[in-house]
């Protein structure tokens, strides 16, 4: 290999962040280590260090497409490892109180459903068939060290009362919290960096159901949005590998805690929509109900300090945390890799490469992280118990929200804007260019016109 930055990267922690940064890594190192606490077999098995991955996980379009790109075939991999193909428009039911529901359009756009354990297994596959790079798992990291401001390595222990080193170049620090960079700033002296928060109270429940083959829903996935301040349940119906369903209801603690399918049921026919409550009747849970809690959107803005400690780099939810019910995490980790990778490409003829690599990621992470921001907290500072900073035009900014989604029943390039955005294939500029503007402001006026009639 040419042009090497170093001899060794570390990256902790094997989730979506840690892995698809991995696979970058590997082409500017000798040596890519992730380090994971969890033990790590070949099984597609759920793990304590994401207790989140027994709730659905969507991969929106543009997550999905950035795997792809730093891991040409992936899609490929993912569909035949037993994803289900849902077209976006055609299979994919998007509901609210506002409009009743998208109408279903073909626009040869499709996503890959599964759960979070198949989408991980097959990309650790893919990532640990990468021939400089290996993962040792229940290595839990406790300590980033540093001489002065520049990184050495890592700490770590291995359950057996061991501690143990390892020499690096450069930490990618993907697990999940950011906790151990913060540590490391502690431990130079240095400012933390100012973070932004949403708070507010999530309850998930989830379930698993089955429909027998004659009695197969309409829909391969419905979602049910909110209506703030009315309504705050959403629903959620989406498939996943082996002919299974999931079931959630993320309630806003609006209800008491889900426990048994009658509860679901009960939530369900309290819901404006009535499309999940007659699916629902054909459905059979498999498994007991599980939960999560979610309090924060919560990003840490480590691009705006000056500079990093060399060598270190939080990248994913240890950047920035987004509130789960809109489906953003994964695809914004993969999102943010794509971008290290063209942080390193541009690195690579300076004269201290590391460094320029970070500065030009750091430069540029807001671009990929603004846009998922401003969806998940714009909707969820619709609701007044949600505390956070409303920008000045929030008022303004839902107005245009309901215009949109208005025009997009009425007009189906509107419609495809607004799902090329939502799945992040789209800037959300492309949504204010006149001739989309122009569209939204006939296409709400026409749809008001004719529900009013
Ligand atoms: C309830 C819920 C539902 C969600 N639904 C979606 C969804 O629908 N779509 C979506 O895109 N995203 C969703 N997310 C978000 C998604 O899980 C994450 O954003 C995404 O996986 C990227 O996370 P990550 O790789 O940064 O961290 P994680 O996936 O949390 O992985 C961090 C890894 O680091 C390891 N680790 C932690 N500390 C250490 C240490 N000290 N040493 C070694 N290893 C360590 C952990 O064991 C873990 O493997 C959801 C999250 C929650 C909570």
């Amino acid at each position: 290999m040419n042009n090497l930055f170093g001899r060794r990267a570390v990256v902790i922690g094997s989730g979506i962040g840690g892995l698809s940064a991995a696979a970058v890594l590997a082409s500017y190192f000798e040596q890519v280590e992730i380090l994971e606490r969890d033990q790590i077999t070949a099984f597609v098995e759920s793990r304590p260090g994401t207790p989140q991955d027994r709730h659905p996980h969507g991969l929106l379009a543009g997550g999905l497409k950035s795997l792809d790109e730093i891991l040409p075939g992936f899609e490929q991999e993912l569909a035949a490892a037993g994803a289900v193909p849902v077209k976006i428009a055609e299979e994919f039911r998007l509901e609210c109180a506002d409009i009743g529901a998208l109408p279903s359009r073909d626009f040869g756009l499709s996503i890959l459903c599964a759960s979070r354990p198949l989408i991980e297994s097959v990309l650790r596959r893919r990532v640990m068939a990468i021939g400089n790079v290996s993962l040792r798992s229940q290595c839990r990291v406790v300590e980033i060290l540093a001489d002065t401001s520049v990184v050495r390595g890592v700490r770590f222990d291995t359950g057996f009362t061991r501690s143990d080193t390892l020499e690096s170049d450069l930490v990618v620090d993907a697990s999940g919290r950011g906790a151990l960079t913060l540590s490391l700033l502690d431990a130079l002296g240095w400012e933390r960096p100012e973070f932004t928060e949403v708070t507010l109270e999530i309850g998930y429940s989830t379930t698993i159901v089955r429909f027998a083959p004659h009695d197969l829903p309409q829909w391969k996935l419905v979602l049910t949005e909110p209506d703030p301040p009315n309504s705050a349940l959403k629903a959620v119906f989406v498939p996943l590998e082996g002919d299974r369903w999931y079931i959630t209801i993320a309630d806003r603690r609006a209800v008491p805690r889900l426990e048994t399918w009658d509860d679901f049921l009960s939530t369900f026919s309290q819901l404006e929509m009535p499309t999940l409550s007659q699916v629902f009747r054909h459905a059979r849970p498999i498994e007991s109900v599980r939960h999560f809690g979610f309090s924060a959107n919560r990003w840490q803005h480590f691009e705006r300090l000056h500079h990093l400690p060399h060598g270190v780099l939080p990248i994913a939810d240890a950047l920035c945390r987004f509130n789960p019910t809109h489906g953003q995490g994964m695809s914004s980790a993969a999102m943010q890799s794509r971008l290290l990778r063209a942080a390193f490409e541009s690195a690579a003829s300076e004269a201290s490469p590391i460094a320029a690599a970070q500065a030009a990621f750091m430069s540029d992470v807001k671009s990929v992280i603004q846009q998922p921001w401003n969806m998940s907290t714009s909707v969820d500072l619709a609701f007044p118990e949600a505390h956070g900073e409303r920008p000045e035009n929030f008022e303004d900014s839902l107005r245009f929200q309901a215009r949109l989604l208005r025009a997009a029943v009425a007009d189906p390039i509107v419609h495809r804007a607004l799902i090329e955005v939502g799945q992040l294939l789209q800037p959300h500029t492309l949504l204010h260019e006149p001739h989309i503007r122009e569209r939204i402001e006939a296409g709400s006026a026409t749809t008001i016109a004719l529900s009013g009639s």
